[in-house]
């Protein structure tokens, strides 16, 4: 290894003549044709062979002349990522974590999370929403739902608060921008802490800002089903609080920042202090260059898929409109803007004559890509078994019930071809036909 691309730059200790990156692998060409075979796969093609072989050659060749990436994690472009993030989504401080649900535990974290608290949050979410509240015995409020976009409700919210409420936790379920005015109202009022779970809401916005940078924190997953992806898995956690965004890089790796230089490593290592002033311990979320990278790649796309993702909603909504029975999904307004992650597809049972599970049935008959149907989270097996009674929850969140049972259910919109948008429109017009005719 030539020593123009070394230095000790794994964990910048200055110069030196044994470089502390010794004491790890590099990857060289041959690596680097793996790579591109894994994201350019051969798809049966008569000349992917040749081409492959050029590309081998040219990237031996290359190999020969290059140097070698020497940071592979929490380096530049963690922080070009980072700050991208913080100039998109107008925040004071971005923090690029392995996951999502990672980049949540830091929040929790900081919010001073503990055994007896309560966070509120809508019955329907995914799973990695209340994992860290429920792994440290804090206990999930469910708060009831919005039908119209199966969104947080801040009526019920209000309702749910108690005087153990620690924090609020709106998910912008499918994209769909949450009533945030209602919901940061409440917390106000009673002094609670919001982190919004924009998981499928990157680059949507409420009243002109940016979804994720509306509560006390907020943030978005970048697994390989989101609108968009950094290579599989990957998380961003904003926050414009200055306590709590000078503690994030220590939070995302075991309490160092490697942000900046480290002087002392025994004693410049510090827990993160929460809100209530608890000490909590970091664990490790942290995330690759690559990784960075393939956020910042995919970032300079996302207002393009969105604005597609958008034509491809309102098409459903222009053909399925036409149906008596299906309630079309909330368009966009001057105030809010969704992303389109998943259409909602509601029907009326009294006017189809059936609901949405025996719909399902049929445009699973027809084809149709099965989304998994987000369900109310009290109906879980792992909230049974840590003694949460589902039969109480359900009855305060009786619109959750009335709506998961009968009512909704969600179909994809990205990337489809035209032709597939189209026979999964009229498929559904035709399947919502046959249960009125009892068929
Ligand atoms: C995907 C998802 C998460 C978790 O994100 P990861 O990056 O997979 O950890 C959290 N909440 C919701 C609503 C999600 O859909």
């Amino acid at each position: 290894m030539s020593e123009k691309s070394g230095g000790d730059f794994r964990y910048s200790v200055g110069e030196s003549k044994v470089p502390w990156h010794a004491v790890g692998e590099f990857f060289d060409g041959s690596d680097a044709l793996e790579l591109v075979k894994f994201l350019l796969p051969d798809n049966g093609e008569a000349d992917y062979a040749v081409k492959l072989a050029n590309a081998a050659k040219a990237l031996s060749e290359l190999s020969d002349v290059a140097g070698r990436a020497t940071k592979l994690t929490l380096g530049k472009k963690v922080a070009d990522a980072e700050a991208l993030a913080c100039e998109y989504f107008g925040s004071k401080y971005a923090c690029f974590t392995s996951n999502w649900t990672g980049g949540m535990e830091i929040a929790y974290k900081l919010a001073g999370i503990s055994a007896g608290d309560e966070v509120i949050m809508p019955a329907v979410t995914f799973i990695a929403t209340m994992a860290y509240p429920l792994s440290v015995g804090a206990k999930i409020v469910f708060a009831d739902i919005d039908p119209e976009t199966i969104n947080l409700d801040p009526a019920d919210l209000e309702r749910k608060i108690t005087p153990k409420t620690k924090m609020i936790v709106p998910v912008h379920l499918g994209g769909f921008p949450v009533d945030m005015d209602g919901v940061m109202a409440v917390a106000r009022k009673h002094g609670i802490m919001v982190m919004e779970d924009a998981a499928h809401g990157m680059g949507g916005a409420y009243k002109g800002k940016k979804l994720g940078s509306i509560g006390d924190f907020g943030g978005f997953s970048l697994h390989e089903v989101k609108n968009i992806n950094s290579l599989g898995e990957g998380g961003v956690l904003l926050t414009s609080d200055d306590a709590f965004g000078s503690q994030l890089a220590g939070g995302r790796f075991l309490g160092l920042d490697f942000t900046r230089k480290i002087k002392d490593w025994l004693y410049d290592i510090s827990p993160l202090t929460a809100r209530d002033g608890s000490i909590q311990v970091a664990q490790n979320h942290s995330a690759t260059e690559i990784q960075a990278l393939g956020l910042i790649l995919q970032m300079k796309r996302l207002d393009k898929i969105i604005a597609i993702r958008r034509k491809a909603a309102e098409y459903m909504n222009g053909v399925l409109s036409e149906e008596k029975g299906i309630l079309i999904e909330k368009s966009d307004t001057a105030d809010t803007y969704g992303t389109h992650h998943l259409y909602l597809l509601r029907i009326d049972p009294k006017v189809v004559g059936g609901n949405i599970q025996q719909l399902a049935a049929k445009l699973a008959a027809k084809g149709l890509t099965n989304i998994t149907h987000f369900g109310p989270m009290y109906r879980f097996k792992i909230m049974r078994d840590l003694g949460y009674n589902e039969h109480e929850l359900a009855a305060t969140c009786p619109r959750t019930e009335e709506m998961f049972y009968n009512s909704y259910t969600h179909l994809p919109l990205y990337p489809l071809t035209e032709e597939q948008l189209v026979y999964q429109a009229q498929a559904v017009v035709e399947a919502v036909r046959e249960l009125k005719q009892g068929k």
